[in-house]
């Protein structure tokens, strides 16, 4: 599975919790992050993350143009909804990505336990034969 992982700032804690938390889950996969949440959980939990740009400079974009792709299979974006963003545009062209390749977002930390846990019981060959595409064969 590839992992999107993005925080706004005031979720980075949060984050930060959740990585430690199911690290021994996410070690078996993928992890993509924008550069500052991607930091900190490499920090704080010694995950190997494929960090882009901080979000606010184009972080947002580049996983954008993965989820365009199809090269990300799940995200969890725990976002700020008590603050303006400056890169509003970017976040909502993220998720109308995420909308368009029908790849599931937990925009929050009880949905994202959710997905976690969806994920360990192998809940999500759906994505692969809804789409018929997979990483290897993002085409389908
Ligand atoms: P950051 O970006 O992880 O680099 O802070 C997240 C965001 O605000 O989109």
């Amino acid at each position: 599975m590839h992992i999107a992982l993005i925080a706004h700032d005031n979720k980075k804690e949060e984050m930060v919790r959740f990585a430690i938390a199911y690290k021994d889950l996410l070690k078996e996969h993928t992890l993509y992050a924008t550069g500052t949440t991607g930091t900190k959980i490499m920090n704080a939990t010694g995950l190997d993350v494929h960090r882009f740009l901080s979000g606010p400079i184009g972080g947002d974009q580049q996983i954008g143009a993965l989820l365009a792709e199809n090269r990300i299979d799940c995200m969890v974006f725990l976002r700020d909804p008590l603050t303006a963003q400056p890169h509003e545009p970017d976040i909502l062209a993220l998720l109308r990505l995420a909308d368009v390749h029908n790849v599931p977002v937990a925009t929050n930390l009880a949905a994202a336990e959710v997905l976690i846990r969806s994920i360990k019981q192998g809940d999500f060959a759906w994505r692969e034969i809804v789409s018929g595409k997979t990483f290897e064969n993002p085409e389908g």
